[in-house]
């Protein structure tokens, strides 16, 4: 599939709920709402959808909420997605998940030929980290990660950015991460939903977070790529792959390959955009068929980029969709 801008789409991201048992404060808001049961993809429209796209050249398929694990089915929609992978059809099958729920699913993940996954994580300390996820406990988090790693899954840890309170906790991550064997990815904060927190405070430029790693390590570019829009840095002696995500201060919209399908059945072409097209309003009329000719629709709109750095300066549209509804 190629987009308007002859881009290549081969990578699917489906956020398979959008509930979560963390409430990250940069995520959402403390008394955040749902959507009721009825609005998400069944899991027969999850696996026909995604069959449909595979068909269509999709490669790569990242599972995403919400908190993907806390889906009452997800087991079931590991193991129809994982089939994809054992036959061939998809590359790869991918998980981000906060980690929490790790030590029941990564025996089942691992069976179900997922190979990598992303666990959040902000900060090792266990009070910021309580602090950050209003609430959650870093040692579940830490021990699932342990399960995974047993299971012979590989981690890579996503960190966000966040002005004023976790540039201190970036040199113990890294080391934390070396140490284990973990790649770890920056990210920076991107204005999405309204989360009762000033978006201009909390955003830091990768560039300034990394600086007190910089300070103590040989910090050089490296070529590696993945699916994903992370550039890569090696840090060394520490023996550390370094992931940059850089939304705001380096735009890396041309190089996008993805698209996404919302809990309820949206196609969103752009996180930084509200276009969309309705998929599952179409499936549940007229059938499987009604996503071919949704999805030529899509690439026709899928924007040229985003342009977060307007909307957290005020001088474009915000955006009122969280993260959790069309998933990390
Ligand atoms: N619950 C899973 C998790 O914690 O990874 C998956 C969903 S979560 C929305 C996916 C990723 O998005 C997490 O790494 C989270 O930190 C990140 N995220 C959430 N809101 C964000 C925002 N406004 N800007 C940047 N990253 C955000």
């Amino acid at each position: 599939m190629q987009d308007g801008f002859g881009r290549k789409i081969d990578y699917l991201r489906i956020s398979v709920t959008d509930r979560c048992n963390f409430r990250c404060q940069y995520c959402m808001s403390e008394k955040m709402t749902f959507m009721p049961k009825s609005e998400l993809l069944t899991l027969e429209e999850i696996s026909l959808i995604a069959e449909r796209f595979i068909g269509h050249g999709i490669r790569k398929i990242r599972l995403t909420g919400g908190e993907p694990l806390v889906r009452r089915d997800m087991k079931d929609v590991i193991q129809r997605l994982g089939r994809k992978v054992k036959s061939g059809a998809l590359e790869e099958l991918t998980l981000t998940t906060n980690g929490s729920l790790l030590d029941e699913y990564a025996d089942h993940l691992a069976a179900h030929h997922v190979r990598r996954i992303n666990v959040s994580m902000d900060s090792l300390d266990p009070a910021r980290f309580s602090e950050i996820t209003r609430g959650a406990d870093i040692g579940k988090v830490l021990s699932g990660i342990e399960a995974a790693k047993a299971a012979g899954l590989q981690v890579k840890i996503n960190m966000v950015a966040l002005r004023n309170f976790n540039e201190c906790d970036l040199l113990p991550m890294a080391e934390y991460c070396a140490r284990e064997g973990h790649d770890l990815t920056v990210i920076e904060t991107m204005p999405l939903g309204d989360t009762g927190e000033d978006r201009k405070l909390e955003h830091i430029e990768i560039d300034d977070f990394i600086a007190p790693l910089a300070a103590q390590y040989e910090i050089s570019p490296i070529a590696h790529r993945s699916a994903g829009p992370a550039r890569y840095a090696a840090v060394e002696p520490l023996g550390l792959r370094l992931g940059m995500i850089t939304p705001l201060s380096r735009n890396f919209c041309d190089g996008c390959n993805r698209l996404r399908l919302t809990t309820d059945g949206k196609i969103f072409m752009c996180l930084g955009h509200s276009a969309h097209v309705d998929l599952r309003a179409a499936v549940r009329k007229d059938g499987i068929p009604a996503v071919d000719q949704l999805l030529q629709m899509a690439l026709k709109l899928k924007p040229l980029r985003h342009d977060f750095n307007a909307q957290l300066h005020g001088s474009a549209e915000k955006l009122e969709r969280h993260m959790n509804v069309t998933g990390g």
